[in-house]
């Protein structure tokens, strides 16, 4: 990944101030990704954006996250750490291997490909139950990869929800259901054709359990344990505002630097943000010694 500049951060940050908070987690992936087409980032698998922006983090503020969480039992402060670089390889990402079977298709309405199809036949001698990960095969981003579950005379190719699908499922009545009809590829049953109304709740089940499987990083649970009552706290890790939160601080002490060496020195803002962080850290302690 290449490290975004100050200036382009900034604008980054400018152009996010006035977003809801989808639309900033928006301009990060644009900003962790640019090599995918901007109208392609909503329809990547959601794990996959996590660990894009896992890994947007590590490139611009470390390793190591702080992250601090209230015991959901006795309501204890807790400050652990995490690590950046840990998340972004254990999501996956992109070029992650699987289990190598399924395959990716922009392909709708069941026109997967054959390897996909012969994947799932030899699997499914072995098991009732056989689910064929998506294999995000070498390409710039997995936008469309499926997953393939048979069960009890099933068939069934589900598409890997990218946020543009949980965000129009949210905004349904049933957004379970609108998340099943929108991303179901194809259902067939003992050879005829159905619809997600169909489908019974046990091979729902297993289509969640195979989505989940193939792209791990959508769901980011954290499990801490209290270090005073020894309570278990779950919590999920929102990286987008995590990310937002960070960026947005960084922003503001960069816009105080640049207005505390415009004063000094009378330099330009493109002149400030051109020094490295180093030289802007000793231009200001010189300026405080005065
Ligand atoms: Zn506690």
């Amino acid at each position: 990944m290449t490290i975004t500049g100050a200036v382009e951060l900034l604008a980054t940050w400018e152009a996010g101030l006035a977003e809801a908070p989808s639309g900033r987690a928006l301009l990060l992936h644009r900003t962790a990704r640019p090599d995918v087409d901007v109208a392609s980032l909503p329809v990547l698998p959601v794990g996959e954006r996590e660990a894009d922006l896992f890994a947007l983090r590590r490139a611009l503020f470390g390793e190591r996250m702080q992250v601090r969480l209230a015991c959901s039992a006795c309501g204890e402060d807790m400050e652990f750490d995490l690590d950046a670089g840990e998340f972004a390889r254990s999501l996956g990402g992109r070029g992650g291997s699987g289990d190598g079977q399924g395959g990716s298709t922009g392909g709708q309405g069941g026109s997967v490909g054959g390897r996909d199809s012969s994947a799932g036949a030899a699997s499914s001698a072995g098991s009732a139950s056989s689910v064929g990960t998506a294999s995000f095969a070498g390409s710039a981003s997995s936008a469309g990869a499926v997953v393939r579950v048979r069960q009890d005379g099933w068939d069934v190719v589900f598409r890997l929800p990218g946020v543009a699908d949980l965000t129009a499922a949210a905004r349904a009545a049933d957004p379970r259901a609108a998340l099943l009809a929108r991303c179901l590829v194809s259902a067939v049953r003992d050879g005829t054709d159905a619809g997600p109304g169909d489908l019974p709740v046990p091979v729902q089940r297993r289509i969640a359990e195979a989505v989940e499987a193939a792209d791990p990083g959508a769901d980011v649970t954290l499990n801490i344990a209290c270090p005073e009552c020894g309570e278990a706290t779950r919590a999920e890790l929102d990286i987008a505002s995590y990310l937002w939160t960070e960026l947005d601080t960084w922003a503001r002490d960069l816009l105080l630097d640049v207005h505390l060496l415009a004063t000094s020195y009378g330099w330009s803002e493109p002149e400030i943000l051109a020094l490295s962080p180093l030289r802007r850290r000793y231009y200001l302690e010189l300026c405080a010694d005065v």
